[in-house]
């Protein structure tokens, strides 16, 4: 279970990272809204524990511009009972459930296990774009009926092109994500890779579903 915290008190966080570790969660920390709304956008989690008082975006904001950027990932916020917001205002923007601070570690696993066990409300599972689909669960590329042979560094590219198409997306976004953080190559890899993909999900077919924008990156026509 893959989860992301975010919250500014790096003490706090780290803690829950360290105990929900244990119990075998993968736990990613954001320590600002902006950071963490970008990661909720972007990244793959089961659960997002988000603090309310927070730098740069707050609590409130993040959750209400992922809900309508329809990102669905349950969402778990932590209130203070002294704070501007209470537990009804973090319902009517469409957290899944709330926990008041203080509180107890033992009370927090058992709110994160009630939340993935009701699980997110469905979501397409498999990426599109015109005839072009993609499904991460079964490692499948297709164009129409036909069946696409993708290295795993092209499916990874060509699903983070779709998951943000009609965007433009720069090759220094790409190699963050499609590639190590810490790599520290030349960004032309990415051209490189946009080539390989180019020469299979669209030249034998005619198509340019991959646009160049020139100076500022690619963008996946949907
Ligand atoms: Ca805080």
């Amino acid at each position: 279970m893959r989860m992301l915290i975010i919250e500014d008190e790096r003490g706090l966080a780290a803690a829950i990272a360290d105990g929900l570790a244990s119990e075998g969660f993968v736990v990613e920390a954001a320590y600002d809204g902006v950071d963490g709304l970008w990661r909720a956008l972007h990244e793959p989690h089961d659960v997002i524990v988000l603090d309310i008082m927070l730098p740069g975006l707050s609590g409130y904001e993040v959750l209400k511009r992922m809900r309508a950027a329809n990102v669905w990932t349950p969402v778990l916020m932590l209130t203070a009972k002294d704070g501007e917001y209470d537990e009804a205002d973090a319902l009517d923007l469409g957290a899944d459930d709330y926990l008041s601070k203080p509180f107890s570690y033992v009370v927090l696993v058992a709110h994160l296990r009630a939340l993935l066990r009701r699980g997110a409300p469905p979501r397409p599972t498999v990426l599109a774009a015109n005839d072009l689909t993609l499904d991460p669960a079964r490692r499948r590329c297709r164009r129409g009926n036909h069946e696409i042979d993708l290295t795993a560094r092209e499916f990874t590219l060509l699903e983070f092109l779709l998951r943000r198409a009609g965007q433009v997306v720069s090759k220094t976004e790409i190699l963050t994500h499609v590639w190590d953080e810490n790599f520290d190559g030349d960004t032309n890899i990415v051209e490189v890779y946009v080539g390989y993909l180019r020469r299979k999900i669209d030249a034998p077919f005619d198509r340019r579903t991959i646009e160049t924008v020139r100076g500022a990156g690619y963008r996946l026509r949907s």
